[in-house]
């Protein structure tokens, strides 16, 4: 008998042909995730099974799996090879002593002597034997004990199934630049994409010394927590201060905002060639500031010339993005007061609906290349890990 923990996947099940290739990627990240414990892992059909292990560590890599995007569920389960004797003998071990059960039992083995319905009575009854204070409870059991008998000789039985992050392996959506800024919405925004699969490199426009050390420190934190979930990954801070003195000095204030988040995407966009992205990330969630209308994210995004600009937040109100931000742990990082650089020369009345000609003509005004070339050459990567 050894303990294990069974890995099932989510979507990766539709993948026909190219399952194998989602599978390794998942086992690929599950190593990287669980790096110096020591197990073994093994692919059985539509689930991973993960083995070995000390007792000990059983917890910590439970809390390591159940973020790793990929995963919907696990289940510390006990595995036995497959015999009837066996079978009955540890699954009375395992169950409860009270409440009501249940026993469901899946025979993928079609050569198992017993039917699943015959096994399930028997697993039951022998329950009942020894355990008079529990009772059967077909429809709305309190516990549920699930017997698993596999084509590879060996049973496992569990009762939890721990629901976990889903979504996709990451890296199997290619690569992604989310904009990250010290607020609420961005780092969800990058939770949620990495979720479907995409690997992320972040960046970050740092005002110093408008904005303060802190400031950066703040969004090095909250990398850090989203690195927990999508593993390493590179956050590049760009210099954004004498960007946003120029457009201060030169262009007409309520143009302000429009013009820096132009800045902002031309530089991901140079960043993204530079680092293999095709596709930017934001947090913006429609109409939620003057920068957020629909006039605005047009004049912003026709900035960008060749790769979509991805917004996961959308159609999100704030207090849903609030809600995820709590669940992934980020919320009481990027509600601490530091300013971001938005809110540097910040005009008392941003524009609402920009017009892009009369934005492309203010910007005439500025020296758009050399500006964004000074601030790439200064460029600083800051590697994260969890
Ligand atoms: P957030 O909570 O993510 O800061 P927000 O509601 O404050 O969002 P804005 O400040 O308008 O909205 O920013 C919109 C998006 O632009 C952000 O979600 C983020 O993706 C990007 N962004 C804003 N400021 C920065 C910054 N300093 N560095 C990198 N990206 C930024
Ligand atoms: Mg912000």
């Amino acid at each position: 008998m050894n303990k294990t923990l069974i890995v099932r996947y989510g979507e990766i099940y539709l993948k026909g042909k190219n399952k194998s290739y989602f599978e390794s990627s998942l086992v690929h990240n599950i190593k990287i995730a669980l790096y110096g414990i020591n197990y073994s892992i093994l692919r059985a059909q539509n689930r991973i099974v993960i083995e070995k292990y000390s007792e000990k560590d059983e917890p910590k890599i439970m809390d390591i799996l159940k973020r790793v995007f990929g995963i919907h569920s696990i289940s510390p389960a006990l595995e036995i090879k497959t015999d009837f004797d066996e079978i009955i003998k540890n699954s009375v071990l395992l169950s409860n002593d009270t409440g009501t059960f249940r026993v469901t039992v899946k025979r993928a083995d079609k050569k198992f002597p017993y039917s699943s319905v015959e096994l399930a009575k028997a697993v039951g009854g022998a329950i009942l034997d020894e355990k008079p204070n529990l009772k059967v409870d077909l429809h709305n059991p309190q516990h549920e004990l699930f017997i698993d008998i596999r084509e590879n000789g060996l049973t496992y039985i569990f009762y939890d199934k721990i629901i976990c992050a889903g979504g996709m392996p990451i890296g199997t959506a290619g690569k992604g630049m989310v904009l990250l800024s010290g607020g609420i919405d961005s780092p969800v925004a990058a939770y949620m994409i990495a979720k479907r699969g995409l690997s992320l490199t972040a960046l970050h426009f740092h005002s110093f010394p408008y904005t303060s050390e802190q400031a950066k420190e703040k969004v090095i934190d909250l990398a850090k927590i989203l690195s927990s979930y999508c593993g390493k990954f590179n956050l590049l801070v760009v210099p954004f201060t004498e960007i946003q003195r120029k457009i201060h000095e030169n262009c007409p204030a309520e143009y302000m905002i429009t013009i820096m988040r132009r800045f902002m995407m031309r530089i991901a966009e140079k960043l993204c060639e530079t680092y293999s992205c095709k596709t930017i990330v934001t947090g913006e969630s429609l109409g939620q500031v003057a920068s957020q209308t629909l006039e605005s994210i047009t004049v912003t995004n026709s900035a960008v010339e060749n790769i979509p600009v991805f917004r996961p937040l959308i159609a999100f109100d704030k207090e849903e993005i609030i809600e995820i931000s709590k669940k992934i742990n980020t919320f009481n990082t990027s509600i601490l007061p530091y300013e971001d650089c938005c809110t540097v020369f910040l005009p008392k009345f941003p524009i609402i609906k920009p017009k892009l000609a009369l934005i492309e003509k203010a910007e005439e005004s500025l020296n758009v290349n050399e500006l964004m070339d000074s601030a790439l050459a200064q460029t600083e990567v800051i590697e994260i890990k969890p």
